[in-house]
């Protein structure tokens, strides 16, 4: 039975360990580390302070901690004990013949899923991701991992991952690209059948003879992500950039990237000798992927009819975005440019193969979404709301069909609940709920107990994980200061005055316009009043990035930096530069509500608020993606706002208003009513009922069995 996908060789890694601890080395090379506190709780022991130094990356960490310590710990009886539990449970995980696919989808077992996507979130060791497309496709891995669904990923290795966020001393964004060491990352190259590192080559425009790419893996617990690599001798130069950097440089290079994730990453399983039964395309970066196994199916001999029926049949294709910048769209001539070649292959002319890419809205320009809606036979949007837009964009795809019955249907988003939830929280709940309860993360009855943790021992718990962001937000504060060039105004934007004791709100995601990050500075009066009130204050720390080409998103976190330094906002306001996997992580526990206001409908669903959730960390959102699902109407669970049914500036200010509103009459009271021993009794209910009603509902794991019951599980039986 297929439980996991076929073993694969790669090159070793190269670790120089004693021997009774060597199988450090293997753990350190599988992200399985990064969700599982034991496995995490034994590198950090080694050497604490190197552990954060190193970025909690296990490869650096390793080699630099020294052979004398690890000589120690390989005698160290507890050190020991430790070691042989955390890999009892690696090899189980690995080797287990029962999981929940062969339980309840035997189906699927004996099947392999190819999910691609341009971008994976897993840790902040490894940059590869922008935002919470790749976060969320991170999350689909490891809960795939944790299910036992055998599923291989494709992406790219961006050697100079995504863009580093520093703000200069007038508050405007510098982006800086750091690439990581070669030997730093937690990847092994990939070798074929042949013992001979593998390499597979993308027909290029501009390029006399093929790109060849070269191909890396990362170990995602059971699940192998393959990465294609561009940045290897006998390419010219300028193609080794292709996959340098992460949605850097124009279309262009977006097209390049594109193919070389499509097209690369079909040749590159074939190469492995990985049949996938069935594929996941995550947003239409990926479309590409499609016109390559179409491509194979008329070389053996089917009409394009055939090879279409039979790849949309096996496909699963999930859209993202109601915002329509957010798809892909290129020109004719470009299409010409690096398909003029490609397109007989489908048996297609150019009128046909164009006619793919077809959408009113993109003109005669060759949409990947159109494409990936008219190839994929499963469609999925990311929440209940998003459903009804994207039914409603794409219609025409569906000509004479009425909006409400577009076969788009929609699943909402989930988060990875080990990933996410701060150990602080996770010691309680191994307190509180029954034996097992990761087992049924998905079940509100695994949740019930919740409502016994008594609000004291949650109250610690939470004001821990606070002291654990405040801590680290002085520290990356003193480490800029002690780096030089950071004048003493960008200290105080960076959170040095943030007080454990004070009501502390976050906000903290991309810097897009339609997420109004500023909203709340719309009266600054008022605003000055919430924070600075004498018995009750209120802090807000905010983080994100822009898009490197979006200097609208970058004068937002202009405007924050300033308001930051205004002595009228009481130091209460921070601005914490660099928003990754990690500080994201430190934000959604650490603060103590947070705040989502987007233009309604143009949050597809958000995944960082139900992070907060489920770390008793209740939401003050707009009633837009998920939270319009997950709120309960009698504010039980965190507070909700409707969308004000007006528009521009007008809807803008009835919102902040709204906000505003919510903090000085029900919030802000809540968190300050405290009994004699100074615990927010009714608050910590409220927090209580965030993780109990948010957890199971939005956890990865029903996400992910939703995608296997309705769209897997029909997908694989048509291979
Ligand atoms: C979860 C996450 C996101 C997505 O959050 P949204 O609520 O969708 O904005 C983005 N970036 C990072 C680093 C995350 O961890």
């Amino acid at each position: 039975m297929a439980i996991s996908p076929p073993p694969v060789s790669t090159m070793a890694p190269q670790l120089d360990l004693p021997a009774r601890v060597a199988r450090l080395g293997d753990l350190a090379y599988n992200l399985w580390w990064s969700w599982h506190e034991p496995a995490r709780a034994l590198f950090r022991g080694l050497n604490p302070i190197l552990w954060e130094a190193c970025d909690q990356n296990p490869v650096p960490f390793l080699r630099r901690v020294g052979r004398p310590r690890l000589e120690e710990a390989a005698v160290d009886p507890a050190f020991l004990a430790a070691y042989d539990d955390v890999l009892g449970a690696f090899d189980a995980m690995l080797n287990a013949r029962e999981t929940w696919v062969t339980r309840h989808e035997p189906l699927l077992a004996a099947k392999t899923l190819a999910y691609f996507s341009a971008e994976f979130g897993l840790h902040r060791a490894l940059p590869i991701y922008s935002g919470g497309l790749g976060v969320l496709a991170g999350d689909h891995m490891k809960e795939a991992s944790d299910l036992g669904l055998p599923v291989v990923g494709v992406s790219l290795l961006y050697r100079q991952g995504y863009l580093r966020q520093r703000l200069d001393a007038s508050g405007w964004q510098q982006d800086v690209t750091s690439d990581f060491g070669h030997d730093d990352e937690p990847v092994t190259r990939a070798q074929g059948p042949d013992g001979e590192p593998l390499l597979v080559e993308v027909p290029m425009d501009g390029l006399p003879a093929p790109l060849r790419l070269a191909v890396w893996q990362v170990m995602v617990g059971r699940v192998p992500i393959y990465l294609m690599d561009a940045d290897i001798d006998g390419n010219p130069d300028w193609a080794r950039t292709i996959s340098g950097r992460l949605y850097g440089g124009d279309k262009e290079h977006r097209l390049r990237q594109e193919i070389v994730l499509g097209i690369g990453g079909v040749r590159a399983l074939r190469a492995l000798g990985i049949a996938p039964d069935y594929w996941h395309a995550n947003e239409g970066h990926a479309a590409f992927h499609l016109l390559e196994r179409v491509r194979e199916h008329v070389a053996g001999g089917s009409t394009f009819d055939q090879a279409a029926a039979r790849v949309r049949a096996t496909t699963i294709f999930t859209s993202h975005t109601p915002v329509p910048a957010g798809h892909d769209v290129f020109s004719p001539e470009q299409m010409d440019r690096y398909f003029g070649g490609f397109w007989g292959g489908l048996g297609l002319d150019r009128g046909a193969f164009l006619a793919l890419g077809q959408h009113a809205e993109s003109h005669d320009g060759f949409n990947l979404t159109a494409l990936s809606l008219r190839l994929a036979g499963h469609r999925n949007a990311v929440s209940e709301r998003h459903g009804e837009i994207t039914r409603d964009m794409w219609h025409e795809i569906w000509p004479g069909v009425s909006p409400a019955v577009v076969p788009i249907t929609s699943i909402t988003n989930g988060v990875h609940l080990s990933t996410w939830t701060s150990p602080r929280i996770t010691s309680l709940l191994d307190e509180h709920l029954a034996a097992g309860w990761r087992e049924r993360i998905d079940d509100t009855l695994t949740w019930e107990p919740v409502r016994q943790i008594p609000e004291v021992d949650f109250w610690k718990a939470h004001q821990r994980a606070k002291q654990d962001l405040i801590d680290l937000l002085d520290e990356r504060a003193r480490q800029r200061w002690a780096a030089g060039g950071f004048d003493p105004s960008q200290v105080v934007t960076a959170g040095p005055f943030l007080d454990r004791k004070a009501l502390l709100v976050g906000f903290a995601r991309r810097f897009a316009t339609y997420k109004r990050a500023t909203l709340l500075f719309t009266d600054i009066d008022r605003l000055a009043a919430i924070l600075n009130h004498p018995e009750y204050p209120v802090q807000i720390v905010f983080a994100g990035k822009a898009h490197p080409a979006d200097d609208g998103g970058k004068r937002m976190i202009q405007e924050i930096a300033h308001r930051a330094r205004d002595p009228r906002l009481g130091g209460r306001v921070a601005f914490a530069e660099d928003y990754d996997m990690g500080l994201a992580g430190a934000l959604v526990s650490g603060v103590d509500v947070w705040l989502n206001n987007p233009r309604a409908p143009l949050e597809a669903s958000g995944t960082s608020g139900m992070k907060a959730a489920a770390n008793g960390v209740p939401n003050l959102s707009i009633l837009d993606g998920w939270w319009s699902e997950g709120w309960h109407p009698d504010n039980s669970n965190g507070w909700g706002i409707e969308p004000a049914p007006l528009s521009g500036e007008e809807q803008d200010r009835a919102e902040a208003d709204a906000i505003y509103h919510l903090l000085e009459t029900a919030v802000v009271p809540l968190y300050y009513a405290r009994d004699a021993d100074g615990v927010p009794q009714a608050w910590c209910r409220l927090a209580r009922e965030a993780i109990r009603t948010v957890s199971p509902a939005f956890s990865a794991r029903r996400m992910v069995v939703e995608y296997i019951h309705r769209l897997y599980h029909p997908a694989a039986g048509a291979s």
